[in-house]
């Protein structure tokens, strides 16, 4: 049977009339005859007010039971849904991650998928129910609840897209796809059709919330396209896929920002090892998504534990090669190559000056240029870079 993922986001099922719309879609699509897996987030906030709770009776929660905790949200999510569903006539059945087949590593709040076995999942689909997982966690080595970070139910979806060998992973949120920029930020965004794996995953490490880095680099490793959709009203998507085709010219696919960066520059004269030593242990949730160039981290502050504490550790404990700013925000361009071509990343600071914006620093990776600038001029600088590069003007944009 051909069988299809989809996942729901949060805020798509916050409130009971959201779930029962969700429901409502999953059963107008199960009647069709098509096979379903179904990967739910927890409903609305539910994870950070789980997480506040654990800080309120302890100050240094164990990782292992904050695990044991947040996955109660994803499970909650699928019970109620696959309730809701066999309210419409619909046979489904909840699984936690456990149940599902996904095992992770030990890494408690930061687990990644090791594999899945599809078994189960297979023959409750083949037996006709709609398999309803909660998403974000898995078993680790010993068989104990792992969490995957923040954002991670759309990682286990595509890793289910590539164990049931999936036709198609579908993962909505409240946006219909991904956007040449974030359009609260830059209104005169549009939204991409096709977008590569790639340059998603750059888009996502430069601050683009639409899908999480972690499940595009699964997919890029497992060759999954995934489809980015609205879970509510209609909508057009975007489709990431693997690159088709070789070549072509260099393109900005889109603007990506992130705020509130702290911004750490070292030297040679720097204690390279005491400075990761303190990473690890101040980085909540995932260290590899640090941004940075050469001589330079970049920490997402809502990723730290404790800032004023990792400040004052790296002053006493990394030697004088290292410095400590305040907080900066990242904008960069997007697009296949990038930063192969050293007169982009020249293009993109004049534009910038051209506007009076000050440009605190500024770096090229393969896929993207990207500027420092101060935290105020994060949208203005957005504006001019998706209006500088022509974005809406190079074929690649489809408005929908
Ligand atoms: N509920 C988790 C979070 O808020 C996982 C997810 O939403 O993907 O981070
Ligand atoms: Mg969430």
């Amino acid at each position: 049977m051909d069988i299809i993922v989809q996942k729901y986001g949060g805020s798509s099922l916050a409130e009971d009339a959201k779930l029962c719309a969700v429901a409502h879609r999953i059963a107008e699509t199960r009647r069709n005859g098509t096979g379903l897996v179904v990967v739910v987030s927890a409903m609305g906030n539910t994870t950070s007010r789980l997480l506040a709770h654990a800080g309120r009776l302890n100050a240094t929660p164990e990782h292992r039971e904050l695990d044991m905790l947040l996955a109660a949200g994803e499970q909650k999510s699928a019970s109620l849904l696959s309730l809701a569903l066999h309210d419409l006539g619909i046979e489904a059945v909840a699984l936690t991650g456990a149940q599902a087949g996904v095992r992770t590593c030990n890494a408690h709040l930061n687990a990644r998928i090791r594999s899945v076995d599809p078994t189960r999942m297979r023959s409750e689909v083949a037996a006709g129910r709609v398999v309803v997982v909660a998403g974000f966690q898995g078993a680790g080595p010993t068989g104990d609840i792992t969490t995957l970070g923040r954002g991670g139910s759309d990682t286990t979806a595509v890793a289910i897209a590539a164990a049931v060998g999936a036709s198609r992973c579908e993962i909505y949120s409240d946006v219909d796809g991904v956007y040449t920029a974030d359009p609260r930020v830059v209104p005169e965004a549009s939204r991409l059709r096709m977008l590569s794996l790639t340059e998603m995953k750059t888009l996502a490490h430069h601050g683009s919330g639409v899908l999480n880095e972690r499940a595009v680099d699964y997919a890029i490793e497992h060759g999954v396209t995934i489809h980015a959709r609205r879970a509510h009203g209609d909508g057009g998507q975007t489709i990431v896929r693997t690159e088709q085709g070789t070549g072509g010219r260099t393109r900005i696919a889109g603007i990506a920002t992130h705020g509130e960066l702290l911004r750490i520059d070292f030297t040679e004269l720097a204690d390279r090892a005491a400075l990761s030593e303190l990473l690890d242990e101040y980085d909540s949730f995932a260290p590899e998504l640090a941004l940075g160039g050469r001589g330079l981290y970049l920490l997402p502050t809502d990723q730290l534990a404790d800032v004023p504490g990792l400040c004052a550790a790296i002053e006493a404990r990394c030697g004088d090669g290292v410095r400590v700013h305040g907080t900066v925000a990242s904008v960069s361009a997007v697009g296949r190559q990038a930063g192969r071509d050293p007169s982009t990343l020249a293009f993109a600071q004049q534009l910038l000056q051209a506007q009076d914006i000050t440009v605190h620093h500024a770096f090229a990776t393969e896929h993207a240029v990207t500027c420092l600038v101060a935290e105020e001029m994060r949208a203005t600088a957005a504006q001019t870079f998706h209006t500088g590069f022509r974005i809406a003007d190079t074929g690649v944009a489809d408005v929908a």
